[in-house]
Parts: C-alpha cells; structure tokens; sequence
C-alpha cells in the first residue's frame, strides 16, 4: 500500500513505557465481560464491530483484504482481545493501521494494546496534541483517559491522507472543529461508505465538546461537508445508535441542528436565562427516538453554553 498525504507529520512512538492510569469513573462502573461484540458486513472486505445488546464504545470499522487489516476506532482497552476475536474470525491477515476518528476515551482507550501488537495509529494531528497534553494535565478531561506514551498516534496529519489499501481508497479528512478539533472523516470511497465517528449522522443528540475544541456550528458546517462528500446511496457509519445511518438521516440530524441551534440563539440574543430558553422546549418536536443516551436538557444546556461563548 502506499501513503499519500498533506503536510503529514510523523511522530515518533516515545520508548518510556509507562502505565494506563485515569480511566473515567464510568468506565469503571461498566462490566465489558457482559458486552458481545456483532460483526456486521458492511460492502466486500469492509465490516463494523458493534456492541450487541448495547454500543457503549461505538462502532469499529474493519478493512480486511489481502494487504492486511485497517480498523477504525480503538474502543475501550477491556474490549481489545473480544476485537481481536472478532477480526481474526474475518480475517487471518494482521492487523497493520488503526485511524483514530478523535481522541475520546471509547475511540482511543484500545489504542496502548494495539501498538504494543504492531499496529500503526493514525489520527488528526490535534488528537496526538491533546492526547499529549493531557497526559501532563490529566485532570484536563475527565471523558479521555491519560493514555499511555505508545498509544499516542504515531502518524498524524493536517488536511488530509489517502490510504491505498486493500484495492480500496481510504480518504481521510479533518473538517473544521466540530465535535471536538481533532474530527477525522474517513470515506471508503470504492465501498461508498462514509465513517464519521461522532460527527453528527445518527438520530440522537449529538454532542460537541467545546473544551476540546468543539461548537454546534462546527456540527453544522461538518454536516454540510459530509452531506457534499455522500452521494444518495452512501453508507454513513456512525459511532452510536444507529451504527448504520442513511443520507436522509444526516440530512434531518443537520436539520434539527440548525433549528434547535437558532431557537436557542434568539434566546440568549434575547437576553433569556438558560431556564426560560429550557422552559421554552426548542427541542420539542425532536424529542422522543433522539434521546438515546442524551437528554433534551443536556443538548440545549451544552448549547446555550456553547452559544453563550460568542
Ligand atoms: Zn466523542
């Protein structure tokens, strides 16, 4: 396979070992042993690994073919060997590339044991920035863990890379900042599948985290990007409920953005406390098959906070 990209920036893996330590509280809580993971065929040689019974860590996309194994997304470190498993039973080859789509825990925390098993990671260069920095200020962000020195990517880019792969073309491409500033789009594009992490895609609330970069017009304007990268019958694969999302459902989630989002502004424009605009319910008509781990009072607080900014 061959490498072709702007402006890359390769880091190298530090030889310090060191140990994975400030996994979030939640993740403690959580029993992986219960989770089974379901392999779903997505195109030729292109599948996704989702929790069955449950998609606590999102989903995993894996290239398999004759040049080895690409996976999409990390998921948490108990997760690793049930992945493997899973891969091996798709695949004999090794697995060789693993692409970050961000630095969130359930996308990065399997990233320490995968390097350790040989595989290159690949990410934004803002996730291997953030990752490193939090790693001196662990307290930064208690939603990522403090990843170990060789989980960090080891190859990073700015605008885009392409990976030739598997007879494949793997587009990668970092949109503005939206749900956090270090989004990676990844576009399958002979499979015509587009996956998109956490950007928004599937139909619940999504989230934008601006303490790592992240704003509801960030959302929007990614959406927009994706929206002209797909055509009517792309696969969009998204890292929550549900996994495997159409055109259309992007199409709504930015709909829905771009209502909500406005109602809540001319609210804050209005001079309107965080209440009032809550009381006013501008996500009403929404609410019901989005809530999915996300409550109405979540998404509009995590807006006016947002909006409030500017
Ligand atoms: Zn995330």
């Amino acid at each position: 396979m061959t490498v072709c990209g702007k402006k890359i920036l390769a880091g190298l893996l530090g030889l310090i070992l060191t140990c994975l330590a400030g996994v979030a509280p939640a993740q403690q809580a959580r029993d992986f042993s219960k989770i089974e993971l379901e392999t779903r065929r997505v195109s030729d040689g292109l599948y996704l690994l989702a929790g069955a019974g449950g998609n606590p860590g999102g989903i995993i996309t894996v290239s398999a073919g004759a040049d080895g194994v690409l996976l999409v997304d990390s998921q948490f470190a108990p997760m690793h060997q049930k992945i493997r498993d899973a891969v091996a039973k798709i695949s004999p080859q090794p697995i060789r590339f693993l692409i970050n789509t961000h630095l969130h825990g359930d996308h990065t925390e399997g990233n320490e044991l995968m390097a350790k098993a040989g595989v290159l990671i690949i990410a934004h260069d803002n996730v291997r920035k953030r990752l490193m920095s939090q790693r001196s200020s662990p307290a930064a962000n208690s939603r990522t863990p403090t990843l170990a020195q060789e989980a960090l990517p080891a190859v990073t880019y700015s605008d885009s890379i392409t990976f030739h792969f598997n007879g494949e073309e793997i587009y990668i491409v970092h949109p503005d900042p939206a749900h956090t500033d270090g989004d990676s789009v990844i576009h399958f594009r002979r499979a015509n599948v587009i996956h998109v992490g956490d950007l928004p895609s599937s139909l619940r609330y999504p989230t934008f985290e601006t303490g790592n970069g992240g704003s509801v017009h960030g959302m929007i304007a990614a959406a927009e990007r994706i929206l002209k990268m797909a055509g009517p019958d792309t696969k969009i694969l998204s890292s929550h409920e549900p996994p495997v999302a159409t055109v259309k459902d992007l199409q709504e989630q930015r709909d829905m953005l771009i209502v909500v989002r406005d109602r809540v502004l001319s609210g804050i424009r209005a001079g309107k406390t965080l209440e009032q605009v809550l009381a006013s319910k501008p996500t009403a008509e929404f609410d019901g098959r989005r809530e999915v781990g996300r409550t109405p009072v979540q998404f509009v607080t995590e807006l006016y906070d947002d909006l409030s900014r500017k």
